[in-house]
């Protein structure tokens, strides 16, 4: 009985992911360009997971092998520290992605066209607000979800996929050598810190004062 209830819930979120495939080309016209990115969240204190760690929760569970291999898959994005709070775009973009897992809650995509091309990136364990859903467009740093309740593990996954959305976009795991239809890491994904760090507006220009104060003028 169990396992048949557990099949169900399965194929409930089989059939929203389905549901929330990504949205079509005709509704991202109204996208601003992503020129500069930003941290989803106020503040970015690593959890147990960065980018390539191998994908276990913080007590050395292995959350996925490979089935030939036992090769532990590594983890495609990176874990943050967080209460329950609200969660920012980290560009302009589109949703074009909504599921949501049992275990995981819900993941969104957001698809960011950017000078170097398409980038998007991946939120997980997170509920979208009201009124934010696939084809939404939203600007960098609008608040368009908030972080999921997930008890002792409350934390915030973030990836970025540096191209067009594809069935591997989702995954927040990839094996260390292609198996079981998967690629090998880090397939598409590049490391979120790094890439948004070297993304940031840059800081304005430095206040210059002309004389009258004794000052001299700072040479920039
Ligand atoms: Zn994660």
């Amino acid at each position: 009985m169990l396992s048949l209830v557990s099949k169900a819930s399965l194929a409930a979120a089989i059939v929203i992911t389905v549901a929330w495939s990504p949205a079509p080309a005709t509704i991202r016209a109204d996208a601003q360009p992503a020129d500069y990115f930003q941290f989803p969240l106020p503040s970015w204190d690593p959890h147990c997971l960065g980018f390539g760690s191998e994908w276990r929760y913080c007590n050395g569970t292995v959350l996925r092998r490979c089935s030939g291999s036992g090769a532990v898959w590594l983890h495609t994005g990176v874990d943050i520290k967080t209460e329950i709070q609200p969660v920012m775009a980290a560009a302009n973009g589109v949703i074009v992605g909504y599921i949501v897992d049992p275990t995981f809650r819900g993941g969104v995509l957001i698809r960011h066209e950017t000078p170097d091309g398409v980038v998007i990136t991946q939120y997980w364990h997170v509920w979208p607000r009201a009124g934010y859903s696939v084809g939404t467009v939203v600007t960098r740093g609008q608040v368009f979800a908030d972080i999921a309740d997930m008890g002792s593990r409350t934390h915030f996954h973030f990836a970025v996929f540096n191209g067009e959305y594809d069935s591997h976009t989702w995954n927040g795991a990839l094996p260390p050598a292609r198996c079981d239809g998967f690629p090998a890491f880090p397939y598409k994904f590049v490391d979120p810190t790094a890439f948004v760090q070297a993304h940031l507006e840059p800081a304005p220009p430095k206040v210059v004062h002309h004389g009258g104060h004794g000052l001299q003028e700072v040479d920039t």
